[in-house]
């Protein structure tokens, strides 16, 4: 670029990180349906399962899928989180059915109160998220 040159990258989109798990992926599947315009205004990351069903259900959206929640999905999310890299979080928890990773559950959700990022453990506050893009924080 020589001096006088205004840049043509567009600003980078706040990235957020979707899951759900088993019993609420069909909620998710449908949040992502009835919400695509709302999501293309944000980077998403997504655990591997709830990832592939967000992708058959909004093919348009692009999704970068990390491993599987149970195989290190949500740590991987955390880490992401510590580096500044995912600025929102939206986990639709299943509060009835006890799971093999909780601990990486509480790991995950620790992180986003940690760095203080929004984060929706239910459809209402997720509503919220997407609904005010300018709530959650661009990358640096
Ligand atoms: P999954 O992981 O999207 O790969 O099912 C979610 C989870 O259970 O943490």
């Amino acid at each position: 670029m020589t001096d006088g040159e205004t840049p043509t990258t567009r600003p980078a989109k706040p990235a957020l990180a979707l899951v759900a798990h088993d019993q609420k992926k069909e909620a998710m599947a449908a949040f992502a349906r009835t919400h695509v315009a709302r999501l293309a205004a944000f980077d998403l990351y997504a655990t591997g399962t709830t990832g592939g069903r967000i992708m058959e259900a909004a093919p348009s959206l692009p999704v970068t899928r990390l491993k599987s929640g149970p195989l290190g999905g949500d740590q991987q999310i955390g880490a992401l989180i510590a580096e500044g890299r995912i600025q929102a979080l939206i986990f639709f928890v299943d509060p009835l059915t006890p799971m093999p990773h909780d601990v990486d559950v509480k790991a995950l959700t620790r992180l986003a109160e940690l760095y203080d990022i929004p984060m929706a453990l239910n459809q209402a506050t997720a509503e919220l998220i997407i609904t005010h893009p300018d709530s959650v924080a661009r990358p640096a």
